[in-house]
């Protein structure tokens, strides 16, 4: 999916006007790389339909040129496809914790379940034991067992016997031995038969499982997300866990599974380690299909709250002269979340000069001048003149903070330049800001 998607919206995003051509073009693109990575069809169509829908009616944002804009309309529509950014393992709270696994042979299970089991313990500091019900394949507990043994998790196991016998001692022996979470693993095939269907059905109806969980391999492209869906009408799994997330992944199964299937991802598996298991984010995968790390950052800085009252509201503090070091503190604030104040200025006309000013402060100095002004009185922070007249005060709030006086006065004078960029800027004219963000 990705090099021709990318390929595609890196053209785009240099484009300062875009016509019909370009939209039309792009959207050419997008389909083909859809297709090509195996999405499946009907998931492509609606896809389609909603970027062309948006492209068209969308308000432009401030700080993006129209091939950002549709860069990030294809952004959210991925993350959409893949829908929200799932819950977790719902917990019984008064009593065991029973996961089921289900998944074709070779989808990553077993691997998953040592992975999941792990992460279970780690996260929520649970007791977690597993059972071996694959009985298909000598191997297949032989795996788990390894698997056990290399994290610590005790395997419930009792050889090739009826998968249903083994769940229904598992499921005792963990009770009786006051596990929190029990895991089942279970036999998969390379495609669904009735068989293997009768008995998950059957081992869900003795577990009572909290979770039932589809292991989807997202090397695989929307034959996944179909075999999903038919485990899914048998067996109403409760989420998905993507596999293989570390391979050539093209995006296919990641992108049809939801549509195709309404089983929502909840985690995302990505190697041998047994750490590299992690909830799934639509968000980091769509970015990552997507591969412009760059311009989706810039994207988001320019979506993020940037709260625009609060901005005029600190303009027109800044003219009015009466800009203290609560406004300086809530200055403060605003750039932490807009990120590194030097990138966001860059974005805001008029905000050439600012950038250098601003790339000289770092996080560090931010900080420790917030713990200076949260030493001051606020009589102090609201009138910067009795600091400026007292050298008592200034060694009181330097000792306060655990910091020297010379670095009180680097704030003051943060205090002054500010004031003084602000009034600079307020007088200049509309060309001469112009020429500046040009810079
Ligand atoms: P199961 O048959 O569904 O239980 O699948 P397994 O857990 O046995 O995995 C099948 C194969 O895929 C094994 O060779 C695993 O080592 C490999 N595998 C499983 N998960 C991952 C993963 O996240 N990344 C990679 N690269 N390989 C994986
Ligand atoms: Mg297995």
């Amino acid at each position: 999916l990705s090099s021709r998607l990318q390929m595609a919206m890196r053209r785009l995003t240099g484009k300062g006007y875009l016509n019909e051509n370009d939209i039309d073009e792009m959207m050419r693109e997008v389909r083909l790389s859809l297709l090509e990575a195996d999405v499946n069809f009907k998931v492509v169509k609606t896809f389609i339909a909603n970027i062309k829908e948006q492209a068209v009616g969308e308000k432009i944002l401030k700080g993006l040129n129209p091939g950002q804009q549709v860069v990030k309309i294809v952004h959210d529509e991925l993350k959409r496809v893949m829908g929200q950014d799932a819950e977790g393992i719902r917990y019984n709270i008064n009593g065991i914790t029973t996961i089921m696994t289900i998944g074709l042979q070779g989808s990553g299970k077993t691997t998953a379940i040592g992975k999941l089991g792990a992460y279970i313990r780690k996260a929520e500091k649970k007791k977690v034991m597993f059972i071996a019900a694959d009985v298909y394949r000598p191997a297949a507990i032989e795996q788990l067992n390894t698997i056990g043994k290399q994290i610590d998790i005790e395997v419930f196991e009792q050889g090739l016997i009826d998968a249903r016998d083994i769940v229904k001692n598992g499921l005792k022996y963990a009770r009786e031995n006051d596990y929190d979470v029990v895991i089942i693993d279970t036999a998969g095939r390379l495609h669904i038969d009735e068989k293997m269907m009768q008995e998950l059905i059957d081992v869900k109806q003795i577990a009572q499982p909290n979770e039932i969980l589809l292991t989807v391999d997202a090397m695989t492209g929307q034959d996944a997300a179909n075999i999903a869906k038919s485990f899914h009408e048998q067996l109403n799994a409760t989420g998905a866990i993507l596999t293989k997330l570390d391979g050539d992944t093209r995006g296919g199964a990641a992108l049809s599974i939801k549509e195709v299937s309404g089983i929502p991802i909840k985690f995302a598996s990505s190697g041998e380690k047994m750490d590299s298991f992690e909830m799934f984010h639509p968000e980091r995968m769509a970015s990552r299909i997507l591969g412009m790390g760059d311009v989706l950052t810039l994207i988001e800085k320019a979506t993020e709250s940037i709260d625009e009252d609060e901005a005029k509201n600190m303009m027109e503090k800044l003219m009015s002269n009466t800009f203290n070091y609560n406004d300086l503190l809530k200055q403060f604030k605003m750039i932490k979340k807009m990120g590194s104040m030097s990138k966001i200025l860059g974005f805001i006309p008029g905000m050439g000069q600012l950038k250098n000013a601003a790339s000289q402060v770092d996080d560090k100095q931010f900080e420790q001048m917030g713990v200076l002004i949260h030493s001051m009185t606020e009589a102090e922070r609201k009138d910067p003149t009795l600091i400026d007249k007292s050298s008592r005060r200034r060694e009181r709030i330097a000792k306060g903070s655990g910091m020297k006086v010379a670095d009180l006065n680097k704030l003051r004078q943060a205090l002054e330049t500010q004031k003084k960029m602000m009034k600079q800027m307020m007088n200049m004219d509309e060309r001469q800001l112009e020429s500046l963000s040009k810079n």
